[in-house]
């Protein structure tokens, strides 16, 4: 135990924790203190530290609940003596909410307890305490319901098996013929509490506690279980949280928002959390308890009188329907709203960033239950960064920083074809909460969503409402819709956390999972039937409608400007296509990192000729072949020039793994045997004859250029002549070639001498010259360990870290699958190698290449080429150890370029 402390309280504007203390006390315990500090009204209460967490699965839990005691006792005596209440008084009940909060906010992945505290004598007590024995007794029922659940494990058995308790208390309404959970009478709630009470005997075995110290201990326990249940680890794998961090868990006084109707309680946001626009926001209920809000039981109202208008628009809801049915709380109670509205201005400007809060009313006064940054889509990461720049409340520097580069990713996703949409069968309206667009077939479950997008499917995964368990189901959707639940519903807040398409709360769709259709506006779709949703707007369509790339201008632009002020590592682009390279450079890539001459070849035309240079047995074969590539090469770098015009070039020579290029069936066979005027046998017989036991590390990269010289001087010529075309033309082309799959000097150079000689020729009949650069790869480890000698005659280094780590971990690229789970399970790898530059091992090779390279070249160029290059760790590496340029897939330059401005920042 690193601190001996283990429990910090906090209370009537006191507290023993403060906002920078997260990593102790988890971030909803910091900010729970860090409230009291400034003054903000929050029930008193205590937080026992992450650390405790690692003790608990350490020496286990009665050690555990032993260290603790003292502490807890006396934390306890400190809330009843501020709320002048007592825990498990019958006369004067105090009773108390454990909840969980990581370093790192993890929404409805761990367990939570409300009303602990009760019993049947203390609920009789509370009856009559509050005169509303209704209240009491809804109260009871709901915290057995949740300790049953949560400490007692009474789930359900299958994913298809309603709510053990939800099946109860449907029994009781059936009986009692009502339809509302409020239309329950105080003896009807009585009953559930009874019948509650011997479902957990009869299916857990175990009875439920009456000692309230006792419910407190399990309560405690299970929370700090609940860090190791399935879908937080599920979580935190995708959040990349270790899970050595550990929750804390925050005991605090209740108070109740559903004392009747000057009670209330809801969920808000200083700012847009979908779109960033400045603008509080945020759902309401009037008589009830903050989970109803989050669970998406019940269809919240809107805080803001503008809210609720946008709202009651989206529904097709009149303005005096709205305002009669579902009144904002500006409206229903304007002086808490008032003082509400002073906090969450307050809160921004301590924190300086948006505000995700939870708050209650009970009898008329407020009280704030959490405040924590808030989670936003990657449009609204931007907004509010570039806004809070604007406002003076931060600085540039700052608001680079206060962006994500992964969650650029959501705003390069598609929208809808325009005309598409409007053409589109609109079957009904949600709420946006979660922007973008997605088509896809229905699933119900998210075991299938997981199984059809396993099998390739695109889908859209539609439940009532979502539960934690659903996560691994979203990850893989392309969107969800619900039926239930608001803005702030599980599905919308985990949606818009990962950036996926969600349209919740559509209120006309009916679900029927036993037989797997959702009806809608009379129309039934079946399992597998195509819907197209846009969670910007809450539209639902019938069947496909076709998504095209978002627009990119604005804050996102002026992010992107800020980056270039900071960065010193620029951003080039792996591009094979005009296309491909003009929308890398209007995201600001300043050239080409890299160009794979062989995926030029993929298209059915190319891909003949291409077959045809690599079966040729003999020399005049392959020169037959090469001219017929030659024309198509050479038009393809006339295009990618003329798209990164002015910018560097740098193509690599043929580097084609010849597995994946000659025709291994019979169809592909026949066709090459039929045009190159041979026979099926002997074709087959070449296959044969190329086919290796391991064609990574066989005939490819500068070898199939040393044996076969002929197709670098061909590459050469197409390039140096498209080259000298466009300098006749007045562009400014600027070629580099690259020889790949270096691993010595002298195999360099042999290429480089073949490259020189071409170009010199080429220059001569064209009657121009252009400077190019001729440098290599360095993706062998011997490359890097000898890259002093390579940089005598290489004019630059590119990193090929993909076949880099390969060589250096000995793991084939193309097979890690088949081993790469178990290893990250037992933490033998924390992640894949191939996704995140391996900085220990990779690393020091390319920084070892670096300094070697450059002892010898004191103005050697180096850049990595390989995934790692939009990587946004990776990237922050390659900024520390000195590299001139990264270079990344196109859609990943706007990323790679945050996190290269990021790494100056940082590495300042
Ligand atoms: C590499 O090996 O990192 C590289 C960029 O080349 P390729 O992926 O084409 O082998
Ligand atoms: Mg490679």
């Amino acid at each position: 135990m690193k601190n001996e402390k283990r429990v910090y309280t906090f209370g009537n504007g006191k507290a023993e924790g403060r906002a920078d203390m997260r990593n102790q006390l988890g971030g909803k315990g910091a900010n729970l203190a860090e409230m009291n500090l400034i003054g903000i009204p929050v029930p008193p209460g205590f937080t026992i530290t992450t650390d405790v967490c690692n003790e608990y699965y350490e020496i286990g839990k009665e050690k555990v609940v032993e260290l603790l005691k003292s502490e807890v006792e006396a934390s306890m005596k400190h809330i009843e003596n501020l709320m002048n209440l007592k825990f498990g008084d019958p006369e004067n009940p105090l009773l108390v909410s454990v909840r969980s909060g990581a370093r790192a906010s993890m929404p409805g992945m761990m367990d939570t307890i409300l009303n602990l505290g009760l019993n049947d004598e203390v609920v009789e007590g509370l009856a009559k305490k509050t005169g509303n024995p209704r209240f009491a007794y809804d109260a009871y029922r709901r915290f057995v319901q949740m300790y049953g659940d949560v400490v007692l494990g009474l789930k359900p058995v299958n994913k298809t098996d309603i709510d053990p308790f939800e099946e109860i208390i449907e029994k009781v309404k059936e009986e009692k013929g009502v339809k509302l959970d409020n239309e329950l009478t105080v003896d009807d709630l009585k009953k559930l509490v009874k019948l509650f009470k011997e479902a957990i005997l009869t299916r857990t075995g175990q009875a439920f506690p009456t000692n309230p110290v006792e419910q407190l201990w399990g309560a405690i326990c299970a929370v700090f279980d609940s860090w190791m249940n399935d879908r937080a680890i599920l979580y935190r794998k995708m959040e990349g949280i270790p899970a050595e961090w550990g929750t804390a868990v925050t005991v605090m006084a209740m108070v109740f928002g559903n004392m009747g109707e000057t009670s209330a309680t809801g969920v808000c946001f200083s700012r847009n959390a979908a779109t960033g626009e400045n603008l509080f926001n945020g759902e309401w209920l009037v008589n009830a308890q903050g989970e109803d809000v989050v669970a998406g039981i019940r269809t919240p109202q809107q805080i803001t009188k503008v809210g609720s208008q946008r709202w009651a628009e989206l529904q097709g809801i009149s303005e005096e329907d709205r305002a009669a049915k579902y009144p904002s709380m500006e409206e229903a109670m304007p002086e808490i709203y008032k003082e509400l509205d002073a906090i969450q201005t307050r809160l921004e400007d301590h924190y300086r960033d948006m505000q995700d809060m939870e708050f209650t009313v009970q009898e008329g006064k407020l009280w704030f239950l959490q405040t924590r940054n808030g989670k936003r889509t990657g449009a609204a990461m931007v907004k509010i960064a570039i806004d809070l720049l604007h406002e003076g409340m931060i600085d540039e520097k700052t608001a680079i920083q206060r962006c994500e580069p992964q969650k650029l990713d959501e705003l390069l996703h598609p929208v809808f074809n325009k005309e598409e949409v409007k053409k589109a069968k609109s079957l009904t309206r949600g709420l946006p909460a979660s922007p973008g667009a997605a088509c896809g077939q229905i699933v119900f479950f998210a075991e299938d969503a997981a199984k059809w997008a396993g099998d390739g499917h695109k889908v859209v995964l539609v439940r009532i409402e979502t539960s934690p368990e659903d996560l691994a189901g979203m990850a893989v959707a392309e969107g969800i819709l619900t039926a239930r639940g608001g803005m702030t519903s599980h599905a919308a807040v985990v949606a818009r956390g990962m950036g996926k398409c969600c349209v919740s709360g559509a209120g006309a769709i009916n679900v029927n999972y036993k037989q797997k259709t959702v009806e809608i506006d009379g129309k039934v779709l079946h399992e597998g039937d195509y819907i197209s949703l846009n969670g910007s707007t809450g539209d639902v369509y019938d069947g496909k409608v076709s998504t095209q790339a978002a627009d990119l201008s604005g804050d996102f632009a002026e992010l992107m400007e800020l980056c270039a002020k900071y960065t010193r590592l620029v951003v080039r682009t792996n591009a094979d296509t005009p296309h491909d390279a003009q929308v890398a450079r209007n995201f600001g890539a300043v050239g080409i990192g890299l160009c794979r001459t062989e995926h030029m070849f993929f298209d059915a035309e190319k891909i003949v000729a291409m077959r045809e240079m690599i079966l040729s047995e003999t020399l005049e074969g392959r020169k037959k072949a090469l001219q017929k590539l030659l024309p198509f090469q050479k038009a393809d770098f006339i295009g990618i020039f003329k798209a990164m015009d002015g910018c560097p070039v740098n193509i690599r020579l043929l580097d084609p793994p010849l597995h994946e290029f000659v025709p291994q069936d019979a169809k592909g066979q026949q066709e090459m045997a039929e045009d190159m005027g041979v026979t099926v046998e002997y074709i087959k017989q070449r296959v044969e004859s190329l086919s290796e036991h391991n064609p990574m590390l066989g005939h490819r990269g500068c070898r199939l250029g040393n044996t076969y010289p002929e197709i670098t001087q061909t590459q050469t010529r197409a390039i140096i002549s498209a080259a000298c075309d466009l300098k006749k033309q007045g562009l400014d082309p600027k070629p580099e070639i690259m020889v790949p799959l270096t691993g010595s000097v002298f195999e360099f150079e042999a290429q480089e001498k073949v490259i020189r000689e071409e170009a010199a020729k080429v220059f001569e009949e064209e009657g121009v010259e252009i400077p190019f650069k001729v440098g290599t790869m360095i993706e062998i480890p011997r490359a890097a360990l000898t890259a002093d000698c390579i940089a005598r005659s290489a004019e630059y280094f590119s990193f090929g870290t993909n076949d880099l780590t390969q060589m250096t971990f000995g793991y084939s690229r193309d097979d890690i699958a088949s081993f790469l789970p178990v290893y990250l399970e037992k933490k033998i790898l924390n992640v894949d190698p191939f996704q995140v530059l391996d900085q220990r091992g990779v690393g020091q090779l390319i920084q070892m290449a670096v300094e070697k390279g450059r002892g010898v070249r004191s103005d050697l160029k180096c850049g990595i080429c390989g995934e790692h290059g939009g990587e946004p760790s990776s990237v922050r590496f390659c900024d520390k150890i000195g590299l001139n340029y990264v270079s990344c897939s196109p859609f990943r330059v706007p990323i790679a370029r945050l996190a290269a401005a990021q790494a100056a920042i940082e590495n300042e």
